[in-house]
């Protein structure tokens, strides 16, 4: 992994108090999908009707960002499928970019209530922009609506 590329703000300690608060609510996605094509596919990203027929096997959903598809952990009751007991299950390496991104914050821990917060890469709108594009690139014009 690029750790240059990447926005890491991890804070084992911190998150591990926590018990994986933003797991059981807000599972992270890919942002980036040249890294998600690395981690899944060898480089190769492949078209977004092959990755529907893929993306159960790998524990993966796609979430609708405003008619974009963009891969993500699968979510049940409990959150995230990947939340372990003693946390997240995925090695760091292959974690989606928002879980690696989010900024830890200790007023967190102490009202129990999610003050993480994401970088401005890691915003909505710019994942939504990354993956329309790379979409768009893979031919699915037609599939993925224009902003
Ligand atoms: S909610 Fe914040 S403190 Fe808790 S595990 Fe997630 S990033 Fe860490
Ligand atoms: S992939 Fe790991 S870090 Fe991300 S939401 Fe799931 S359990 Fe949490």
């Amino acid at each position: 992994m690029n750790r240059e590329r990447m926005q890491i703000h991890l804070d084992p300690q911190l998150c591990r108090q926590c018990g994986g608060l933003c797991c059981q609510g807000h599972p992270g996605c890919w942002a980036d999908p040249q890294r998600f094509a690395a981690l899944f596919f060898a480089g190769h990203l492949p078209s977004l009707e092959k990755l529907r027929t893929r993306i159960a096997d790998l524990g993966l959903q796609l979430r609708d960002y405003s008619g974009v598809p963009v891969p993500a952990p699968r979510s049940n009751e409990q959150g995230c499928v990947f939340l372990g007991k003693r946390g997240c299950r995925l090695d760091e390496e292959q974690r989606p970019c928002q879980c690696l991104g989010l900024i830890p914050e200790l007023e967190t821990l102490t009202s129990g209530e999610i003050h993480c917060r994401l970088p401005g890469k890691l915003s909505y709108g710019t994942i939504r922009a990354n993956w329309q594009q790379a979409w768009n690139h893979q031919g699915q014009r037609d599939a993925v609506p224009d902003t």
